[in-house]
């Protein structure tokens, strides 16, 4: 009995020594790529410190340290596609679209295209046999269609293209107009790259052509204006009717068409543009229609 009560003695000795007089127990922090692993509490460290777990660099962020967020060097920076008119320029490397579309050379002379589908509107111009007289007619765009092709009227398939048509009809019946007529001006235009447009414009026998930018790419856009009539009726109404086709890329919504005060329409003889000339941005002079996005 008595051994037994002497080893307890000595191992309880033993216990409080380790628990006093020996230091504390380390509460180590994780090695970082900062720091080794480290006692929080006495600073005490082991080891070594991590490697740097390195992301690398992309377009616009520099090679950086995902845990630590220390860069090297610089950002690659985007490698750009040319913007066009729909679309910015894109990243070949991220997709990213970088910056704005180019601005449609329209966008500044909206009030330019104020003739709405179905709905009439008043066109003034000189009169035919004397410049001196001006005339004011009564005009309406109805009947909007979009198609791939019409056989019969010899308007052809093209790939990737469909046709879109309006009906404008017009008439004349004021004093001016029956004593000296009306000279007309009817002029289709380009929304984006209308300047290009006009510089393309090439004139057939059957329709004409001009070069539009879309989504980057060039087409060749075909207008085929038709007359179904222009003529007096009594002698009192000039009537005219045509027909407008334009075949243009699946998508597109930038086809202007519309009527022109005289006075301004002769600004092609000039090799000059529509905003170049006076009156060129004069809603009551120039009388445009938007065809809707071309979609079947
Ligand atoms: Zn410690
Ligand atoms: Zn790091
Ligand atoms: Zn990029």
């Amino acid at each position: 009995m008595k051994k037994i009560k002497i080893l307890n003695f000595v191992m309880s000795l033993f216990v409080i020594c380790t628990l006093t007089g020996c230091g504390h127990e380390h509460e180590w922090a994780d090695a970082s790529c900062e720091a080794p692993k480290t006692c929080v509490s006495c600073g005490e460290t082991e080891g070594e410190k991590l490697e740097h777990d390195w992301i690398l660099a992309s377009c616009e962020t520099p090679k950086t340290c995902s845990s630590c967020g220390l860069t090297e060097g610089e950002a690659i920076g985007h490698k750009l596609t040319e913007a066009n008119y729909q679309q910015g320029a894109i990243c070949t490397v991220c997709n990213q679209e970088v910056g704005d579309p180019l601005p449609a050379e329209f966008a500044e002379h909206e009030n330019l295209i104020h003739v709405k589908l179905d709905e009439e509107f008043d066109y003034e111009t000189l009169c035919f046999q004397n410049e001196n007289y001006s005339t004011v007619g009564k005009f309406i765009i109805s009947d909007y269609k979009c198609f791939v092709s019409d056989e019969e009227q010899g308007l052809e398939v093209k790939e990737g293209y469909v046709w879109q048509s309006v009906n404008l009809h017009g008439e004349y019946s004021d004093e001016n107009a029956r004593k000296y007529g009306a000279r007309q001006v009817v002029h289709d235009f380009s929304y984006y790259g209308a300047r290009e447009a006009q510089n393309t414009f090439q004139e057939n026998d059957e329709y004409d052509t001009f070069t539009e930018n879309f989504n980057g790419n060039d087409y060749e856009i075909r207008v085929d204006v038709r007359t179904n009539k222009e003529a007096w009726e009594n002698d009192v109404r000039l009537i005219v009717d045509y027909n407008v086709n334009v075949q243009v890329p699946i998508g597109f919504d930038g086809m202007l068409f519309g009527l022109l005060h005289r006075s301004v329409g002769q600004y092609t003889e000039e090799g000059q543009f529509l905003f170049d000339v006076e009156g060129g941005t004069n809603p009551s002079m120039v009388h445009l229609f938007r065809f809707p996005k071309a979609e079947l």
